[in-house]
């Protein structure tokens, strides 16, 4: 393990690097149950599970993240990125005892307006966008950013060049 929970700064639990994590670097892959979009909604209305916590893996599928996986906590301005379907990997180098952290909105597609979900933002970053939807929402630079780093999800990046 590369990582470890620890008390976050920004929210709650949050995951931390063991040691130097190298840009680019695989740091670990999310894990959790695959469910489907109407599970997500049945877990939601029986309070057993909150809106923000499954992650999209394409426009039907979400995992219902395990424990370890869900305490990553999200910044405007993160070190780590998502790519293939939820392989967590660094951008930039990250130090040892730096928290891990990752754009939220890289990973929530095109299918999903704010309307459906947006989350409210405190990170204390220069760039912090207060209010963070999907992909569409973050800066234009920003994603080309994220696009060149590779950060996107792979379905995430097939939705983008299909609304061109
Ligand atoms: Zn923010």
């Amino acid at each position: 393990m590369k990582t470890y929970i620890g008390d976050s700064k920004l929210e709650g639990k949050g995951t931390f690097a063991k040691h130097l994590l190298k840009k680019s670097e695989h740091i670990k892959t999310l894990s959790g149950e695959i469910i489907t979009l109407d599970e997500v909604w049945k877990r939601i209305e029986n309070s057993e599970e909150n809106y923000d916590d499954p992650l999209n893996l394409n426009e039907e599928l979400f995992l219902d993240l395990d424990e370890p996986s869900r305490q990553i906590n999200h910044s405007c301005n993160p070190n780590a990125g998502m790519r293939g379907q939820s392989e967590l990997f660094a951008i930039r180098d990250i130090n040892p005892n730096e928290e891990i952290t990752y754009d939220y909105s890289t990973t929530v597609g095109t299918h999903i307006p704010s309307e459906i979900w947006h989350m409210k933002c405190n990170c204390g970053e220069k760039n912090c966008r207060k209010v963070i939807a999907n992909v569409l929402s973050i800066p234009k630079k920003q994603l080309e950013e994220y696009k060149k780093l590779g950060a996107l999800q792979d379905y995430i990046f097939k939705q983008l060049k299909s609304t061109k």
